[in-house]
């Protein structure tokens, strides 16, 4: 008699165990079979083709910024990148911005600014009550 208990219960507890498993492995088939978006990764967009931007890293190579005097660092992908600064309007332009047509004369009536101050004066630009000019310099910035 107890046998015949025992036999039910564990025939029970191993209906029970194997229900559990084969709900756990259809809902994770469920799961799998959901189309998953994938979304295309960022790149870094370059409007140049390949010799419009080696003309503009060569240009940019060594410079200084024409706003905070600094050397402009090497243009690489993935960072920030320089741009030029219209001397007479005060306009910035991105890097992406440049036209490649006409490349020659835009750097020649434009002025390279690192990315630093590219951010800064198209914030300017942009949100002019937003930026309080101090005419602070790095020697004296912690005063
Ligand atoms: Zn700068």
């Amino acid at each position: 008699m107890t046998t015949v208990v025992l036999v039910i219960v564990l025939l029970a507890t191993a209906a029970i165990v194997c229900t559990g498993i084969f709900v756990t492995l259809r809902s994770f088939r469920a799961e799998n079979r959901t189309p998953v978006e994938a979304k295309p990764r960022h790149s870094w967009s370059n409007p140049h083709d390949a010799a419009t931007t080696a003309a503009l890293k060569h240009y940019f190579e060594g410079k200084q910024c024409a706003s905070c005097g600094r050397t402009i660092p090497p243009v690489h992908a993935g960072e920030l990148r320089p741009g030029l600064l219209n001397t007479n309007t005060h306009e910035a332009m991105t890097w992406d911005a440049i036209p490649a047509a006409n490349l020659s004369a835009t750097l020649a009536s434009h002025v390279p600014i690192c990315s630093n101050c590219l951010t800064i004066e198209t914030l300017r630009r942009q949100h002019p009550e937003l930026v309080v000019d101090r005419h602070r310099t790095i020697e004296n910035s912690s005063h």
